[in-house]
């Protein structure tokens, strides 16, 4: 039994979707067990810096997650490593173990996937290359993203979300900012839908790297590869089984279970799945910033217990 808590008040509710209403509305709500332990989780294992598309630098996201209480944070940028240094000097003065982390862009089967590594080597040539790769791939579309944008009478796109994509990856959400600052549309989700999805003018078609490299490079640099918010990808019960076996296949390892992607039902599905397929269980918010998320760092539920996390050999957790 699970209860919610309000700015001190208890709120005995069990509906999900007040749950979220209350986060998407900026109210600090806390998960406890009735016994009232907070069951918020101290380990996020995604999030973004504005070394890809969030809004903060590192180090004000590490410090943003030492002010949730967070222990342990891997920061997973876009196909970018670029801030990982940065983050493991702010984690040290916060106290808070960083975990090297990627979230790389996967084109399979004509889909879009995000793969997560952790614990990868940054450094190690074939990942740090196959990123390179995909970043030179992130300009052509951003031009062809532009050249579209342009043929609805939307100029100037291409240079207007590079002034938000100064540190790495450019990104559909850099001209997603620019698109709202031109006000023609007044939020992340709306300017999307509006402009940046399959068939609307400013998507423009790309190839990402495939999975097998993806998983090839984090397992070559060391790294565990873990299916990123599989319930976002609304593959159908075949086409997922699909992707598990393929992704296990490949060395694959691990599958979100709570993220910021997913609704609680899908917690319990992906829990389920991970259990069915041995995949080990991972959690991250997704925290991309305020203004950028939904969701903020520290608000999860912890794993069921009875799913392995992806972190249980990890000696620098185990130590907490
Ligand atoms: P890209 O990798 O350049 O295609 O950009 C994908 C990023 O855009 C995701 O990582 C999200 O941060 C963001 N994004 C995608 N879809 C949406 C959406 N419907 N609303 C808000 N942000 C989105
Ligand atoms: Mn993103
Ligand atoms: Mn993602
Ligand atoms: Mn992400």
């Amino acid at each position: 039994m699970l209860k919610l808590g309000h700015e001190g008040q208890d709120i005995h509710c069990m509906c999900v979707d007040t749950y979220f209403a209350m986060i998407h509305y900026g109210l600090q709500v806390y998960l406890t067990s009735t016994d009232g332990d907070c069951m918020a989780a101290l380990i996020d294992l995604h999030c973004h810096s504005n070394v890809s598309d969030g809004m903060l630098t590192p180090t004000e996201l590490v410090r943003h997650a030492a002010s949730r209480g967070l222990r342990v944070l891997a920061l997973t940028d876009h196909d970018d490593v670029g801030g990982l240094s940065e983050a493991r000097s702010a984690a040290s003065e916060h106290g808070i173990t960083l975990i090297n982390g990627v979230e790389i862009s996967v084109t399979w089967h004509g889909r879009t996937l995000h793969i997560v590594g952790l614990r990868i080597d940054p450094e190690f040539s074939p990942l740090a290359q196959g990123l390179e790769g995909i970043r030179q791939g992130r300009l052509v579309r951003a031009e062809g993203m532009a050249a579209s944008l342009e043929k609805v009478g939307i100029k100037g796109s291409l240079e207007g979300a590079q002034r938000f994509a100064t540190q790495g990856i450019i990104s559909r959400t850099h001209f997603a900012r620019f698109l709202m600052e031109k006000g023609l549309a007044s939020d992340m989700r709306k300017v999307f839908k509006k402009y940046l999805v399959k068939g609307k003018p400013g998507y423009y078609e790309h190839r990402w790297a495939s999975l097998e490299d993806a998983v090839a490079w984090i397992r070559g640099s060391g790294g565990v590869a873990v299916i990123a918010h599989p319930g976002r990808y609304d593959l159908g019960r075949s086409t997922m089984m699909l992707l598990l076996n393929e992704f296990r296949a490949l060395g694959g390892t691990g599958i979100e279970v709570i993220t910021g992607s997913h609704s609680f039902p899908q917690f319990q599905e992906f829990a389920e799945i991970s259990r069915q397929y041995s995949l080990h269980a991972s959690q991250g918010s997704d925290y991309h910033g305020p203004g950028l998320s939904y969701m903020d760092m520290g608000i999860l539920p912890e794993l069921p217990s009875d799913c392995v996390p992806v972190w249980h050999d990890w000696p620098e957790v185990e130590a907490l």
